[in-house]
């Protein structure tokens, strides 16, 4: 997976997609009443000022720490390393990199030890505190596109499986920003 920084706008389109993707029912209008089983697999940060660099934006005695939130989104989502830190971290077999170089997990292997979040350099990786497994980016591979690039409509996340989209990303990603 690929994200241009700086075509992505923080509008969360990608976040909804994914989350209605992997929800029981697939349905936009049944969202809500699905939340605590439909978690997105990548999710939407915002970029932290430096304090020390913007006076203005230091959080002052009584403000809450949020007030120094500001600054460029960013999504957090698999990046189906090379060489993935989860699948050597995982114990039980759940995760495994598969031909076309996709990182994908087994929900019926998993046994909820959080190791492959710790070892994940990119947090990529979410709890299901529901059914104590993780969740992951499976790159929608029942699909034709994954959700979040279909859903994207600034063209900021792009699909490239195989074994350069990795360091094509950190390329980009450094060059955008
Ligand atoms: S979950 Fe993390 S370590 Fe595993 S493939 Fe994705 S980015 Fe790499
Ligand atoms: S939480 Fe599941 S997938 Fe992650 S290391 Fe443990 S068994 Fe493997």
């Amino acid at each position: 997976m690929i994200v241009k920084l700086d075509k992505c706008i923080g509008c969360r389109s990608c976040e909804i997609a994914c989350a209605r993707e992997h929800s029981p029912s697939k349905s936009g209008e049944r969202i809500t009443a699905d939340t605590r089983k439909a978690l997105s697999r990548i999710s939407i940060r915002t970029g932290l000022t430096n304090p020390t660099d913007a006076p203005e934006m230091r959080p002052r005695k009584g403000k809450s720490k949020t007030a120094i939130t500001t600054g460029k989104a960013y999504p957090i989502r698999c990046r189906h390393c090379d060489d993935p830190k989860c699948v050597e971290a995982c114990m039980s077999g759940a995760l495994i990199k598969n031909e076309e170089g996709a990182v994908i997990h087994d929900p019926d292997k998993c046994v909820g030890c959080w190791m492959c979040i710790m070892a994940c350099p990119y947090g990529a990786i979410k709890r299901d505190l529901e059914n104590k497994i993780i969740v992951k980016c499976d790159l929608c591979l029942h699909r034709d596109t994954p959700a979040c690039v279909e859903a994207c409509k600034t063209g900021a996340i792009v699909c490239i499986v195989g074994e350069k989209s990795e360091r094509q990303n950190e390329s980009i990603a450094e060059g955008s920003g």
